[in-house]
């Protein structure tokens, strides 16, 4: 089968490989449909994700439809489902606990083993779901809009609650989607006035554009002084996270979508006197997934305004290299795979 391989940072290439074979029980294989392209692939490609194993086959973003199956798996074969990219271990503390999107042991397909930028994949059943009447083409747009709603979910917000989002790439702005269909008054921040003038226009949401004027003072103007209730920072920027802290409303909470490598300092006196709440989020859950599919259905998610750019597996040697550089207009691309 064709494969796009990266085999160390820059060099991508599409390489002809094994099939991945009869699925052992349990496990399924999956003719690949589409695969988004994600920030972590661009990062992976230029060299800058931290524990990476070359080579690498990329791509967690994913649909496609069901070949074969193992033992005991339930799905039936054509079956279009959506892949959830978290290979959890089913025993650790975060698993016995529900939470497998944060497991000891977790394998992301495409980062920490090989993932889905092929014509087939093999994926544990249990990592499967039946994508319910969304095409193949939308199914492929649920995991990265899960990690905005699972933030949002984690947020615990009321409706009406003043909410800022920093970071207006496809996290920022699926996290944004989110927290409004959660009824939330959602502000976009960010420091290209590209993206604003996009998320304004096309997605009609406020915006405050830091490559304009000073960031505390336009937090100052859209809260009369007071702060967000709830700030998300999805820039995977350090001095970003830090000045986040500043942003936050008395009784407030921050909410970290995004990682960076580094320690996060901030000012414990400050962090006090809010009796700030401080919240990690990580991947998504099933619920997630389930949520995001069932608002793409009924029409709450303008996918079609999102997926900007469209490759075929031949081609994303090419264009995700030309893409990880050339970001202007570029919110998501999109390989399509298959049928
Ligand atoms: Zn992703
Ligand atoms: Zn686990």
């Amino acid at each position: 089968m064709k494969a796009v391989v990266c085999r160390s940072p820059g060099d991508l290439v599409l390489e002809d490989r094994a099939e991945p074979g009869a699925p052992p029980a349990g496990w399924a294989l999956v003719a690949v449909s589409h695969v988004g392209i994600c920030g972590t692939d661009y990062h992976i490609f230029e060299g800058k994700h931290p524990f990476l194993a070359y080579p690498r086959i990329m791509g967690h973003e994913v649909s496609g439809t069901v070949v074969e199956t193992g033992e005991g798996v339930g799905l039936a074969i054509g079956e279009a489902v959506i892949i959830n990219p978290y290979l959890a271990c089913g025993k650790c503390i975060a698993c016995r606990q529900g939470k497998p999107n944060c497991c000891v042991r977790i394998e992301v397909l495409g980062v920490h083993r090989d993932g889905a930028m092929a014509e087939q994949i093999l994926v544990p059943a249990q990592n499967l779901y039946p994508a319910n009447g969304l095409s193949l083409a939308d199914a492929a747009a649920v995991e990265f809009l899960a990690i905005g709603a699972h933030a949002v979910r984690r947020a615990r917000a009321e409706p009406g609650a003043r909410t800022l989002v920093i970071g207006a790439g496809p996290i920022g702005l699926g996290t944004a989607l989110f927290a409004r269909i959660a009824g939330l008054d959602v502000s976009l921040l960010d420091m290209s006035t590209e993206r604003l003038d996009f998320a304004k226009g096309e997605l009609g949401f406020a915006t405050l554009d830091g490559s304009q004027k000073a960031v505390a003072e336009l937090v100052r103007e859209a809260t009369g002084g007071e702060g967000f209730d709830l700030v998300f920072d999805a820039t995977g920027n350090t001095a970003s996270v830090q000045s986040a802290f500043a942003h936050v409303a008395h009784g407030g909470t921050l909410v970290l979508v995004s990682v960076v490598k580094d320690d996060i300092v901030f000012s414990d006196p400050e962090f006090h006197k809010r009796e700030m709440t401080l919240v990690g989020s990580r991947n998504a859950l099933k619920a997630d997934f389930d949520h995001v599919a069932a608002s793409i259905r009924n029409g709450a998610v303008p996918l079609a305004k999102l997926v900007t750019h469209r490759t075929t597996l031949a081609d994303t040697p090419r264009d995700l290299a030309r893409w990880a550089h050339e970001k202007s207009g570029l919110i998501k691309a999109v390989i399509e795979v298959g049928s």
